[in-house]
Parts: C-alpha cells; sequence; structure tokens
C-alpha cells in the first residue's frame, strides 16, 4: 500500500515559546514520514504573517522537507503580497497555497477585497504565476464554502482557479466520505481534472472540531457526535475514538482509490503519524529523504 501513496501535512506558525516547541517537535516527528510537501498557514495580522514567513524559512533552513506556503488577498495591496511572493521566491520556495482568506474580523462577516488587492484566489493564482512559475495549490469544499450559493458557484470558482495555473486542490475537512466522492463526481464532470486531494482532520478535541466545522461549512454527522459523547474530561479514551474515526475514513478513502491525504495536524504528531502508519508509512532516516531541489535565487530583474 505505501508506495502509492503520499501525504502532505498542514501546520500553523506558533504564537509562543511552547507552542514553538509542539510545532517542531511535531516536525521532527512526521518529516521522517517524507510527506509530499509541509504547508505552513497564513493569518489575518501583520504579527502572524511574520510568524508564517519565520516557520517556512525555518523549515527550508533546517529540513530536507519541501515547504509550502499559505497566502491570502486578506488587508493588503497587489504590490505587498506581489512582495511576499518575490521574498519567497528568493528565499527557496517553490509551492504556494493560494487562498482567498476568510475576512479580518473573522468567517461569517461579510468578505469584501481590499480595494488595491487581489479580488479572489482564483486572481491570486493569476497573479503568482504572473511573477514565477511556482506550483499553486488552491482549496476545495465537497460541502460547499459558506459563502457560496451553490456547489456549482463553487466548483466554478474552483475552475476559474484552475484555468489561473492551480494544480492541486486540498479540500475542506468533512467527515461523510460520500460528500466527497460526490463532490468529486460534479467536478471531474465540470471538466476539472487536477488531483483534489482529501483534507483530514483527525479529532484531537470535538469540542473544537465542533467549533471549526461551524465556521466552516463542514457537517458534523450525529454518529461522529455519539462516538464522543461523555469523553469531555476524558483525555486518553478521546484519543483512542479519534485513532478509530480517522483510521475508519482514510482507510475506506483507500479502499475507494484516494491515494493523496493532506493532514490538518494541529502542530500535533501522535495521531497523523498513528494514522500515516496504517496507511503503510514507515520513517526513512532523514539522510535519505530526498532532498528539495535547490534552484538559485531570482535574478535581480525578477
Ligand atoms: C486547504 C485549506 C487551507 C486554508 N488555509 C488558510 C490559511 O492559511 N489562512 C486563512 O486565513 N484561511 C485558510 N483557509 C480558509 C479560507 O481562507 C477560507 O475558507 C476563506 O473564506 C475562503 O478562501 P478560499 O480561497 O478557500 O475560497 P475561494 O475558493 O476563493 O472561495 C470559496 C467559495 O466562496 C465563494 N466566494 C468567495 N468570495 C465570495 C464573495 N465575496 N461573495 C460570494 N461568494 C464568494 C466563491 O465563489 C467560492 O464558491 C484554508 C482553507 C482550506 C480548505
Amino acid at each position: 500500500m505505501a508506495e502509492r501513496i503520499r501525504v502532505s501535512f498542514e501546520f500553523f506558525p506558533p504564537k509562543t515559546a511552547e507552542m514553538e516547541n509542539s510545532l517542531w517537535e511535531a516536525v521532527a516527528r512526521l518529516g521522517p514520514l517524507a510527506p509530499n510537501f509541509v504547508s505552513v498557514t497564513y493569518g489575518a495580522g501583520g504579527g502572524t504573517r511574520e510568524r508564517t514567513h519565520a516557520t517556512v524559512r525555518r523549515i527550508l533552513a533546517e529540513t530536507p522537507l519541501t515547504p509550502a506556503a499559505h497566502l491570502t488577498c486578506v488587508a493588503a495591496t497587489r504590490a505587498e503580497i506581489d512582495a511576499v511572493i518575490h521574498a519567497y521566491q528568493d528565499a527557496g520556495v517553490r509551492h504556494i497555497v493560494a487562498l482567498r482568506g476568510d475576512p479580518p474580523g473573522g468567517a461569517g462577516e461579510r468578505y469584501a477585497p481590499h480595494p488595491g488587492g487581489y479580488q479572489n484566489a482564483a486572481d491570486l493564482v493569476a497573479g503568482i504565476k504572473r511573477i514565477a512559475d511556482l506550483e499553486v495549490s488552491v482549496s476545495a469544499y465537497p460541502e460547499k464554502h459558506p459563502d457560496s450559493p451553490s456547489v456549482e458557484a463553487d466548483i466554478d470558482m474552483l475552475k476559474a482557479k484552475v484555468d489561473a495555473g492551480a494544480t492541486r486542490a486540498m479540500t475542506q475537512f468533512f467527515f461523510e466520505n460520500d460528500s466527497y466522492f460526490r463532490y468529486l463526481d460534479r467536478v471531474r464532470a465540470r471538466g476539472i481534472d487536477i488531483p483534489i486531494v482529501p483534507g483530514i482532520l483527525p479529532v484531537q478535541n470535538f469540542k473544537q472540531t465542533k467549533n471549526f466545522a461551524a465556521r466552516c461549512g463542514a457537517s458534523v454527522p450525529r454518529w461522529l457526535a455519539e462516538r464522543f459523547d461523555g469523553l469531555d474530561e476524558d483525555v486518553a479514551t478521546r484519543k483512542l475514538i479519534a485513532a478509530a474515526v480517522a483510521a475508519e475514513q482514510v482507510l475506506d478513502l483507500v479502499a475507494r482509490g484516494v491515494t493523496d491525504f493532506h493532514f490538518y495536524t494541529m502542530n500535533r504528531a501522535d495521531l497523523v503519524y498513528a494514522i500515516c502508519h496504517l496507511l503503510g508509512l514507515r520513517p526513512a532516516p532523514l539522510t535519505s529523504l530526498s532532498h528539495r531541489e535547490r534552484v538559485p535565487a531570482r535574478s535581480a530583474g525578477g
């Protein structure tokens, strides 16, 4: 099984020294599983943005892993975003996850593009491609993005992102695999043929997952709530249930032909590591990991 399974891991930039330790422990544990890439999310404020850049730079400097830097259109002019893209290119980043992003006040507020900024994710993908031939991944929503009037409108946006140059989409997390396959059928029927990689969220904390799901439009099935019922104070059992739930989900996806997975790690390795083990992945000594291609920085002329 392991030969054909490919994984990527998503991390968020840490805010405190303690969170910094958890992140690098998770990177050290998961890195030897030789992920296709590791991605680092991007926040709305200047401080969190700098933390994203610093995290990406450290991955490049201290690990053999290939980073993918998330980038959003929120609260920034085109020139500011273009400067970030140039800086990533200069630092040796070759993969960007291009997103519209949530309004600065958070999901639920009405989104208004910055007057001098990129209008949406497709516009950002085109902007990145105008600057450099970087690999660009984007988001996809099997259960529809909350701002979108319909799944069809969502798929129109995905098509626009692909037409602008995106070559992979990672999905929002979901718990009902049928919803992913129904979405995939509609995406393929629309003529979109890039990989639509399922985003897997191991349920580290059910209450938190329910809150995330409410904000991003993912549904939490009753059977999932029932499995975690009564375990709010019982961390050890919760973890076992979480591993069982995620194992069931990914093994069903594999049985139905899925070979690539994007894990929302929440900067914690244990559940993700266990699920990858079930998928047949085994740690390789760091020296035998394929080192990413070191491409010279862009010339002064861009
Ligand atoms: C894999 C993944 C990674 C993510 N990483 C980050 C991250 O690092 N940082 C972060 O802040 N967020 C992140 N997000 C969340 C994402 O930014 C939000 O979901 C955001 O609200 C939409 O951005 P998008 O690029 O996913 O949406 P898009 O693909 O641009 O849009 C999604 C849908 O919303 C519709 N839509 C968009 N704008 C409007 C509008 N103004 N009116 C009506 N409909 C509209 C589109 O037509 C489309 O159907 C991530 C999401 C995923 C799935």
